[in-house]
């Protein structure tokens, strides 16, 4: 897709394909702290080349546009669960999924813990110079165990039948899950004990409706998901060696974009 680059003031620059901030490139081996976030690691996971020729290397990938109307959605859960923070009552999904025992976390942190571009959930890698860090949607605890609650909102229009069974093994959803591993590994990692289970709250738009008339209905959905932390050490792991390496690791043999580049070059050349 096109990307044209412009600055601050919406002028088209030329585009160079190089990062030009020197603190988003890491130097093999280097001792300065260096912050990794979420979507960082989950691209590491999806193919180490471009993550490589990303953070290491400095190339800058063309960009996506932003996903406007889920983000119209997160924020209105933001602001209904922000109002029952306040009360500290129970949201209604989560009472009519009996589970009124959980309602939403109140720690002073908690704006920072959701601000994925400034803050978010964060911990060293072990001894290492890495910052892990991720803005999660929300924060709940369980006050039977006092145990916190991950949750994050996820808005979709699917004709599918949505159960814990059919969105979960969704090929498209596989990433949802490693996300919120991700954001357990994080809150345990800053000390806190985490519930067995964190929630997806899936909003469903309609789009099956007989009209339109300006408004879109929504089905929801409270998907819980059983976390698995323990594979994360290990790709945490490997991934910091391939930071850590003077090699630029292989690209993924499904990946369109590589291919693409790989035709193109041909006719080029
Ligand atoms: S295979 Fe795809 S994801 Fe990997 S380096 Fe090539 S373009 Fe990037």
């Amino acid at each position: 897709m096109l990307d044209l680059k412009r600055n601050s003031k919406f002028e088209l620059v030329e585009a160079t394909g190089k990062r030009s901030r020197n603190s988003s490139i890491y130097s093999p081996n280097q001792n300065e702290d260096f912050k990794i976030s979420r979507s960082k690691f989950s691209d590491y996971l999806t193919c180490p080349r471009c993550f490589y020729l990303d953070r290491v290397v400095g190339l800058e990938s063309p960009g996506t546009p932003g996903w406007a109307l889920n983000e119209a959605t997160d924020i209105l859960y933001k602001r209904e669960f922000d109002e029952c923070r306040e009360k500290q009552i129970p949201h209604r999904l989560f009472t009519e999924n009996n589970l009124e025992h959980f309602i939403p976390f109140d720690h002073p942190d908690i704006d920072k813990w959701r601000d994925s571009m400034h803050h978010g959930l964060k911990a060293r890698y072990g001894k290492s110079n890495i910052i892990l860090f991720g803005g999660v949607d929300d924060i709940w605890i369980n006050t039977d165990t006092n145990k916190l609650v991950v949750v994050d909102y996820k808005s979709q229009s699917s004709t599918k039948k949505v159960t814990p069974i059919t969105y979960l093994s969704d090929v498209y959803k596989q990433n949802y899950k490693i996300q919120m591993d991700f954001y357990v590994y994080l809150l345990k990692e800053m000390g806190f004990e985490v519930h067995l289970e964190g929630y997806f709250v899936v909003c469903n738009g309609n789009r099956l409706a007989d009209n339109f008339n300006g408004v879109m209905k929504f089905e929801e959905y409270l998907i819980p998901y059983e976390w698995n932390i323990t594979w994360v050490d290990e790709k945490l792991s490997d991934m910091v060696d391939c930071m850590n390496s003077n090699f630029i690791p292989s690209g993924h043999p499904s990946c369109k974009n590589c291919a693409y580049a790989r035709q193109r070059a041909s006719f080029e050349n």
